[in-house]
């Protein structure tokens, strides 16, 4: 398996850059994750992959393997879902569509949450801005957290997560997006893997009759292996990983300052990886020379 032999370990397949809502650029992010020992590494911004040519032309500068990726936003009725997309086709038209209209909404739904917290606190949406470094940008409630953060009105973003800016809290909107069956149908049309990620943040997993929906769909593994996973839910799907034939990955979902976790902290099998890059159709990975 050529694949296997190629791309070297350790392998982290999801850190975000300041394209989203991470603090470092793209190439920052790869020298972070290369000082802390990875070898392979996908960047998986939120809906955007314009993070990746930088990031690929640093990976191959240091000798690093680079897996096109990106974590994609769906929702369900009471929240969003993060799938992870590897190895698609970046300029699938369907997909461009979507990322668009994905993108537009983030803007005016974090326009409207600026416009009800700034009923409340001294805050605009320049201030927001002002928090928005990289250009292709994917905005979230973290870039708002950060100007409060920057106007002192808290003291760090994630404080904004379970006061402020909670979803159950007075100022939250919710954000569009696709349905999860038709994201994974989506991301498999592109030519892409679609890895459901951090999977079990509760501790359950969703209906078994849902996943199967997921799997019929086209889902290609979970990953079980991420700090805010719990159990019982990583053993439930472990075995289910393993009695379907799915992917098992493991990784860091780092955001440079903005949360605890560090490149390599959870990291994927190379007989995993090696499957996703047999799936993967619609891009290629980049090999060091
Ligand atoms: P949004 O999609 O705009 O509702 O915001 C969710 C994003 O915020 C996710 O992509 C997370 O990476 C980030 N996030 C969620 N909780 C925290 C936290 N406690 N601290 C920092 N970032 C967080
Ligand atoms: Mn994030
Ligand atoms: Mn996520
Ligand atoms: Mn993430």
């Amino acid at each position: 398996m050529e694949a296997f032999l190629r791309a070297r370990s350790p392998i982290d397949l999801h850190l975000h850059s300041n394209v989203s809502d991470g603090t470092g650029s793209p190439a920052d992010v790869v020298r972070e994750a290369h000082a802390a020992g990875v070898r392979t590494m996908s960047l998986t911004d939120h809906d955007t992959t314009a993070g990746w040519d930088e990031a690929r032309e640093e990976c191959l500068r240091l000798g690093m393997t680079f897996i096109p990726g990106m974590e994609f936003t769906s929702r369900i009725e009471y929240g969003s879902i993060h799938i992870l997309a590897y190895l698609f086709d970046p300029n699938y038209a369907p997909l461009v569509e979507e990322l668009k209209k994905l993108q537009s909404d983030r803007e005016n739904r974090l326009r409207q949450m600026t416009e009800n917290v700034s009923a409340d606190y001294d805050i605009t949406w320049d201030h927001v801005l002002e928090q928005v470094s990289a250009s292709g940008k994917s905005v979230g409630r973290p870039h708002l957290a950060d100007a409060l953060v920057a106007r002192g009105i808290i003291s760090e973003r994630s404080e904004a997560f379970s006061g402020i800016l909670s979803k159950d809290g007075p100022y939250y909107v919710s954000q569009y997006a696709l349905d999860p069956l038709s994201a994974v149908k989506l991301i498999r049309s592109a030519g892409g893997v679609p890895v459901m990620a951090h999977p079990t943040t509760k501790g359950r997993v969703a209906p078994m009759e849902y996943i199967d929906r997921l799997i019929d769909a086209g889902l290609g593994g979970y990953e079980i292996e991420h700090r805010e996973n719990m159990e019982p839910g990583k053993t439930i799907l472990r075995e289910l990983c393993e009695e379907r034939g799915l992917i098992i990955t493991g990784s860091s979902d780092y955001h440079g300052t903005g949360k605890p976790n560090q490149p390599g902290e959870n990291t994927t099998e190379s007989e995993m990886l090696a499957r996703i890059i047999e799936q993967g159709t619609g891009s290629e990975p980049s090999y060091p020379e």
